[in-house]
């Protein structure tokens, strides 16, 4: 039972952040989901969380969800992709997860528009935009985002918001302002954006969904 105190006492840290920083800014605490980064935890140090009443989890490879989530999973948990999707892994993502944040190219966007229409299900679905420009990160460049939009639109697929990981080691701020600036322009109302290193202000700018893995798992080893 310590293990499930001390998991509840993670979760109540991070919601009190969220809900002071909602209030700041004038918005309801509910109106973020909290998302628990689960990648690379295993299932014994998963299972406190969710008996301390956490429902939303991400997890960034669809091979490892496979493995924990359909034994871990309750009525009510909310599974997220945040982490990239290869285009023949689409259906069983559709499958396995409520939400893909990590749609960030055209042929994603017809992989995806398949897998739902065959499935019949209906996921929230983020376009991931590389908000920082930088060579190494996933996400569809600023100036692709329209033309990516424009094709999901015309492929029947339904877009709820946008998604960002900003650059490291740098003030993240003006990068998920952003990110909520190009959600506006493009009447997107969802905005997935703040780790735990920043999901505070990520809140303070308008994140409807925070991903948090360190501050409530602890760190995790390096890869
Ligand atoms: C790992 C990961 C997170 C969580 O990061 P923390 O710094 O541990 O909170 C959030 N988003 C994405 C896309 C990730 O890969």
């Amino acid at each position: 039972m310590d293990e499930v105190n001390e998991a509840a006492t993670r979760l109540a840290t991070v919601r009190e952040a969220i809900a002071r920083a909602a209030k700041l800014a004038g918005r309801e605490a509910n109106e973020v989901e909290l998302i628990a980064v689960s990648k690379t935890v295993p299932p014994a140090a998963i299972l406190p969380l969710i008996e301390a009443g956490q429902a939303s989890f991400g997890e960034n490879r669809v091979q490892e969800a496979a493995g924990k989530w359909p034994a871990l999973r309750r009525a009510g948990t909310r599974l997220h992709l945040v982490g990239q999707l290869q285009s023949n892994k689409a259906r069983e993502a559709v499958e396995l997860f409520d939400a893909i944040h990590s749609l960030d190219r055209p042929s994603l966007v017809a992989a995806l528009a398949r897998a739902q229409a065959a499935t019949g299900l209906r996921r929230e679905l983020f376009v991931q935009v590389n908000i920082g420009d930088e060579d190494q990160k996933g996400g569809c460049a600023i100036a692709e985002l329209p033309a990516l939009l424009k094709q999901a639109g015309d492929a029947g697929l339904a877009i709820d918001g946008l998604m960002c990981v900003p650059p490291a080691e740098i003030e993240a701020a003006p990068f998920f302002a952003l990110l909520a600036k190009l959600a506006r322009d493009h009447g997107l109302a969802k905005l997935s954006m703040g780790m735990s290193g920043d999901y505070e202000t990520a809140v303070m700018l308008g994140a409807t969904h925070v991903r948090v893995g360190t501050a409530l798992f602890g760190a995790r080893e390096k890869a």
